[in-house]
């Protein structure tokens, strides 16, 4: 007996050990581009590559480009043009536990680009394909109905694409302690009702979809790319597009091709065939479309020319209504580590309130003066800075830590409810709670 308890251990522990072998090498430099063969670097058009005769030209490979080159490229010859790399081979993009690395790396080859906006919010943006879905906290729902009718998209096509993409890549939370103890605050701070888990927008409490799998690796919009046609799609990496070019003769300008250049600083253009209804298609992110528009001609004449731009189309709307989105965060810090959990419990309201939490990603004591981007402990400042009564609600947060105990196993969250009703009485439009052991908060 005590033999084969023996050899059932090892063979477990075996088990065990070639899944997180398996996992990272998965996704090795060896494997990735078996998978995806159209992927190349930007590089490999060599001097001045000249391509052409494509019906679609993708400027930004991210969470729109991704899927929008695999649907067309089922008919279609596509070009996709990412000034990243690939997201397959990055371990810190592609585990739930480096999730606050990715963004804590403010380096230049970094996937995550990190800026600060003119009204000072600190913020981040994809650059790597897959776009901002490599770097974002992987929550994922079905919009708002309303929305779909307000933008006036076709309903019927809308409902028939979830399903395409939550097949393959989205996954349901194992769901946390942590996230049990806010869905019980939320149902206690009125909240209600509890709509389980669905993909659905529902006004209440629900656990949503995660793009994370159970073993907490990540499934980014590039993997979307597998379910293309690998004959009619290329995709270019390390492509940074810095103009679109257009035919002025006709009565109005029509896009050609782009300009682009790859890692190495060489420039190169890629055209559009004859046909009439071929586009160059710019989902290069709410900074870089109206960046990449502008730099291409099309925005607010005076501007264009202010900047020696020559004016293709005077359009007044490009790069403007830009707005931040600011979220309240809420940090709630703990003397003991905490398990990782990103988005899995949110709370909406028809007010247009909505409350989401994560839990178990601080900072090192020692890390606290570095730049760390939008995981800076500044951020909490400016946050909370946002409205006065942030400021007061992080405060309050403090004397939470006496039932954090209790929180965690779900029993008692009558501090958590009290935290959330005063967010819902203040309409904070967005509030993420944030539990975690080593967070550095200053409060000013
Ligand atoms: C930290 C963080 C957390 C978030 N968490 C969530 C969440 O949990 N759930 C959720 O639903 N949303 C979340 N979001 C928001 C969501 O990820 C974005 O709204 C969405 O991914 C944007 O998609 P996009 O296609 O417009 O742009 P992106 O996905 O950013 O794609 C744009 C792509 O264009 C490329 N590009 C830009 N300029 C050029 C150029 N000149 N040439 C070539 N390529 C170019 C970029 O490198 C990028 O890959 C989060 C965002 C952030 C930053």
């Amino acid at each position: 007996m005590a033999f084969i308890g023996a050899v059932k251990f090892l063979l477990q522990h075996l088990l065990l050990l070639c899944l997180f072998n398996y996992l990272p090498f998965s996704q090795g430099k060896q494997n990735w581009n078996e998978g995806y063969p159209f992927i190349r670097r930007a590089s490999s058009l060599g001097y001045n590559g000249k391509s052409g005769g494509y019906d679609y030209i993708i400027v930004g490979g991210g969470t729109a480009g991704c899927p929008l080159a695999a649907t067309l490229s089922k008919k279609f010859k596509v070009l996709v043009l990412e000034r990243g790399g690939v997201p397959f081979n990055n371990p810190n993009v592609s585990f739930l536990h480096n999730f606050h690395i990715t963004l804590a790396d403010t380096s230049p080859t970094s996937a995550s680009q990190y800026f600060i906006s003119t009204d000072g919010v600190l913020n981040a943006r994809g650059r790597v394909l897959g776009g901002a879905t490599s770097i974002n906290a992987g929550f994922y729902t079905r919009a708002d109905p309303r929305f779909i009718r307000k933008v006036g998209w076709d309903t019927k096509l809308v409902n028939e694409s979830y399903p395409w993409v939550e097949k393959q890549i989205v996954h349901r939370p194992k769901f946390s302690d942590w996230q049990r103890a806010v869905r019980d605050g939320l149902l206690a701070a009125g909240v209600s009702p509890f709509n389980g888990f669905t993909y659905d927008h529902k006004y209440g409490t629900k656990v949503g979809g995660t793009i994370f799998d159970r073993f907490g690796r990540r499934h980014t919009a590039a993997e979307l790319l597998a379910s293309a046609n690998p004959h009619k799609l290329t995709v270019l990496i390390h492509a940074t597009v810095q103009k679109i070019v257009f035919d002025t003769k006709g009565k109005r300008p029509k896009a050609t091709g782009v300009i682009f250049k790859d890692e190495n600083g060489k420039q190169h253009e890629a055209y559009l065939g004859n046909d009439r209804q071929s586009e160059v298609i710019v989902s290069s992110g709410a900074l870089g479309t109206p960046q990449l528009l502008l730099l291409s001609g099309i925005g607010p004449k005076a501007e264009l020319q202010k900047l020696n731009i020559p004016v293709v189309l005077d359009n007044q709307f490009v790069g403007k209504g830009m707005a931040d989105n600011p979220m309240n965060t809420i940090f709630v810090p703990s003397k003991r580590p905490v398990q990782q959990s990103l988005i899995e419990t949110v709370g909406i309201t028809n007010l247009g309130v909505y409350i989401e939490t994560s839990s178990g990603f601080g900072q090192s004591k020692d890390s606290i003066h570095c730049h760390h981007g939008i995981l800076s402990a500044e951020v909490c400042n400016l946050f909370t800075k946002f409205t006065y009564c942030g400021y007061k609600i992080t405060n309050n947060v403090r004397d939470l830590e006496s039932t954090l105990e209790c929180l965690t196993v779900g029993c008692c969250c009558k501090s958590l409810s009290h935290t959330i009703r005063t967010s819902l009485f203040m309409q904070l439009k967005m509030t993420c709670i944030v539990f975690s052991q080593n967070l550095y908060v200053h409060v000013s």
